[in-house]
């Protein structure tokens, strides 16, 4: 069995991360005390009926409580307010995390909220689904994907180590990187791909009752990939494009203009652009796939 890493931990926000996150440590530090907080009874009384608490409360300053890691998993826009309730119910030596998928946004919210004493690892394990809530969680989800932690350069190196030991446990590959690099990477990775299919997948509704039978019953020819995506939660993508507008924005504007000069390609016959482009993507997906991210 794994050494225990932390005593007592509590879960703010118990969905599909926190969930799956509270499944890794009953498998692999059985011993370890886990408070779960949601603000709705339904979420909590799924997480007792899972069996993957010890304690369930919504009270985010009850969860927080003697433990010695807090992780924020809930959408982003809440963490401003949370962090000022539960900076006052903080353990002194205890660590705070996140798993925001925005890391100068959380930073900027929880950190100045935060005791002396009181070390706070930002950080992101890159692996979900389009679907949310406790019931959807499952360990296996952080497997073999990266975790990127943020940490603000004067981190304790000791907290810094305890969060990477935890999503090691994972089975996650750690790193780390400032806040606005992530923030950069995951725009052109997560962020501007999400927008992309809810913007295609919003025209397709748009379109006449007809094409929009067809577009149902042939969605296999590529639409199907981008259903999945725009299935993803609508909070938590409102959040993520609020909070990291500036990176998506700038790389909107490249991508319009790169958007443009394909449609000039095609407007033109011009093939050889068109296969150019075509290929190099191809190496793209390849790259990705002997990096084992496929
Ligand atoms: P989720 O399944 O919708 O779960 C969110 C949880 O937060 C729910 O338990 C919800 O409780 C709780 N919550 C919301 N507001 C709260 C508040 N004010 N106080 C206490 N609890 C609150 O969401 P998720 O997909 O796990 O995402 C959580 C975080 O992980 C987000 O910040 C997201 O950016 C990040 N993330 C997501 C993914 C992904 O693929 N989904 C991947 C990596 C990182 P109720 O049910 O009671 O409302």
């Amino acid at each position: 069995m794994a050494e225990t890493l932390f005593d007592r931990v509590a879960i703010i926000g118990i969905g599909l991360v926190g969930s799956s996150l509270a499944r890794v440590i009953r498998r692999d530090n059985p011993r370890t005390h886990i408070a779960a907080c949601a603000r709705s009874a339904e979420t909590l009384d799924a997480v007792r009926r899972l069996q993957i608490a010890d304690e369930t409360t919504d009270d985010p300053a009850a969860a927080v409580k003697n433990a010695d890691l807090v992780v924020l998993a809930t959408p982003l826009s809440a963490y401003a307010e949370l962090a000022v309730r539960i900076a006052p119910a903080l353990k002194p030596g205890a660590i705070v995390t996140d798993v925001g998928s925005v890391k100068e946004a959380a930073i900027r919210d929880i950190a100045p909220a935060l005791p002396p004493g009181v070390d706070f690892v930002p950080g992101h394990p890159v692996a979900g689904t389009e679907h949310s809530g406790p019931e959807a969680g499952f360990a296996e989800m952080f497997a073999d994907r990266w975790c990127i932690l943020t940490p603000p350069p004067d981190t304790a190196p000791e907290a810094v180590a305890k969060v990477t030991a935890l999503w090691r446990l994972a089975k996650m590959k750690v790193v780390t990187m400032p806040a606005e690099h992530h923030d950069r990477v995951l725009a052109v990775t997560s962020h501007l791909p999400h927008l992309i299919a809810y913007t295609i997948v919003g025209t397709a509704t748009e379109l006449g009752q007809d094409l929009q039978s067809e577009v149902v019953a042939y969605s296999a020819g590529g639409f199907r990939d981008f259903t999945r995506i725009a299935a993803s939660d609508p909070v938590m993508w409102r959040d993520i494009f609020l909070a990291n507008s500036e990176a998506v924005l700038e790389l909107l504007q490249r991508f319009s203009e790169d958007l443009t000069a394909l449609q000039r390609a095609i407007r033109r016959g011009d093939g050889d652009t068109l296969h150019d482009w075509f290929t190099r993507t191809r190496a793209i997906r390849r790259s990705i796939i002997e990096a084992k991210q496929a």
